[in-house]
């Protein structure tokens, strides 16, 4: 129900826990975040936020780049392993979703029978194995794979993803669900809406439905689901905080 992703300069860990508890308003059942240390890993944990952090203070927290989300819960009962983030079926990609898949349980038959495992019950982890098996069949970049698999899905998708293999990176895309994009100084904020950003940066860019967007190394692509280049428009948000 609610994103917050970073990437940059900061601490991420204490950014984002930050993010999710201004996104609580929305509801959610469950909550967890992705970060990039020693290797990818994922905490996640049902009930509130400040029950996700009290089982994190032993973790070595560090790292500039994080996805974090709360769940409310559409497919699979509200749990720890449901709760997000998902992992591929390589564990090197990490996501987070809010919405729907609609069609994920046709694309979960046909990938089990590829012999991928999966350990939720969710929609949200279907789509990740999916788009990891794009990209491993045709050998694409992971961003033209979110493409090809935006083509293929039908529902509503909030989306961030984070790839251990390429640190510098994180790739988002909508359809049907809000995403917006805080633009600081080589540092990019992703959430479900502005308040999780404002306090670092007033210029935001509102995702439109079938744009995907790419930080790659401190620059910003936008494109469409037909690969077209979007010139995205920046707005200069003043909310109360
Ligand atoms: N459909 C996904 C799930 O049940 C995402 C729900 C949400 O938007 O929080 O896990």
């Amino acid at each position: 129900c609610g994103i917050v992703a970073y990437i940059g300069h900061r601490e991420a860990y204490p950014l984002i826990i930050k993010g999710l508890k201004r996104l609580e308003y929305r509801g959610y059942d469950s909550s967890g975040i992705a970060l990039l240390n020693d290797g990818l890993n994922i905490y996640k944990k049902k009930g509130k936020v400040v029950d996700l952090e009290a089982t994190l203070i032993n973790e070595n927290l560090t790292s500039t780049i994080g996805i974090g989300h709360t769940r409310w819960a559409t497919h699979g009962e509200p749990n720890d392993v449901n709760a997000h983030p998902h992992y591929s079926a390589s564990q090197n990609l990490a996501i987070i979703h809010n919405g729907i898949i609609e069609n994920y349980s046709s694309i979960k038959k046909n990938l089990i029978k590829k012999g991928h495992v999966f350990y939720s019950d969710t929609d949200s982890e279907v789509l990740i194995h999916f788009i990891e098996d794009i990209q491993v069949n045709t050998g694409c970049l992971l961003e033209e794979a979110v493409r090809l698999a935006m083509k293929e899905v039908v529902g509503a998708y909030a989306i961030v993803i984070m790839d251990a293999t390429n640190p510098s990176q994180l790739i988002a895309a909508r359809k049907g669900s809000p995403l917006v994009i805080g633009v600081g100084d080589d540092e990019f904020f992703f959430a479900s809406d502005a308040t999780p950003i404002i306090e670092y940066t007033n210029e935001v860019i509102y995702l439109n439905d079938y744009e995907l967007a790419v930080v790659r190394d401190g620059e910003l692509t936008v494109k469409n689901i037909d690969n077209i280049l979007q010139s995205p428009y920046i707005q200069t948000v003043e909310l109360e905080l």
